[in-house]
């Protein structure tokens, strides 16, 4: 807590006046054109990572980056939360692009790949269920994972599912359907701090570096055309 408390001295002394002007109009509205959904874990920290700026990012953040989806009979999820931020950044923000990031050492992941029956949490014990297809599908390898330990190649497999809970949202289905919305997987690796995102192309993740960024910078350009 200290160090909370002394960053926000810091913060005070040495950032905010560079900031006055970005606030100021800020306090006006937000105009965010990504929803990011990531995990709670301290570790993994989008704003540091992709460089983004208070106001980028409309952030949902839970323990394993999970997306409760809702079912084929009903039009609405179990859980509340996330389905009311994908509601309000869909209808009241400018979002065209989801980003789910999941990431290397995952504790819910971990927690997922031993059987969360296991857990004492009997919340998290409950919340963890909807990580259990990912579960069922770790052994459909995703190119390029099979060096990774069990728990990250989960970790990546849950990112893609994730994705498919999303489009069971009938409004995130409707946007995309009408091109005006775009789903992206990414994973963060803690210990190289490397961005990777899913490539439907090859079917495999890869690594965000300035070669994949132009790729990337190329295909957005002209989804939005
Ligand atoms: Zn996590």
């Amino acid at each position: 807590m200290e160090k909370l408390i002394r960053g926000i001295v810091d913060f005070r002394k040495s950032v905010r006046p560079g900031y006055k002007d970005v606030f100021a109009r800020l306090a006006l509205g937000q105009r965010p054109d990504t929803l990011f959904i990531a995990c709670s874990d301290s570790r993994v920290v989008p704003n540091l990572f992709a460089s983004s700026d208070p106001g980028d990012l409309f952030v949902v953040r839970n323990v394993g980056n999970l997306i409760p989806p809702c079912g084929a009979s009903n039009p609405r999820p179990s859980e509340d939360s996330e389905a009311a931020a994908i509601e309000f950044a869909l209808r009241s923000l400018p979002i065209t692009d989801i980003v789910v990031c999941g990431h290397s050492e995952c504790g819910a992941m971990t927690a997922l790949a031993h059987g969360r029956a296991q857990l004492e949490s009997p919340s998290l014990k409950s919340w963890l269920r909807h990580g259990e297809a990912s579960l069922r599908r770790i052994d459909s390898a995703i190119p390029g994972d099979a060096h990774l330990e069990r728990h990250n190649r989960l970790s990546r497999v849950n990112v893609l599912q994730q994705l498919e809970h999303l489009k069971t949202y009938p409004l995130v289905h409707e946007r995309m359907q009408a091109g005006r919305l775009h789903l992206h997987g990414w994973w963060f690796d803690i210990k190289e701090a490397d961005v990777y995102e899913y490539d439907p192309g090859s079917g495999g993740f890869r690594l965000i570096d300035e070669d994949y960024a132009r790729v990337l910078l190329q295909r957005a350009e002209s989804a939005g055309a």
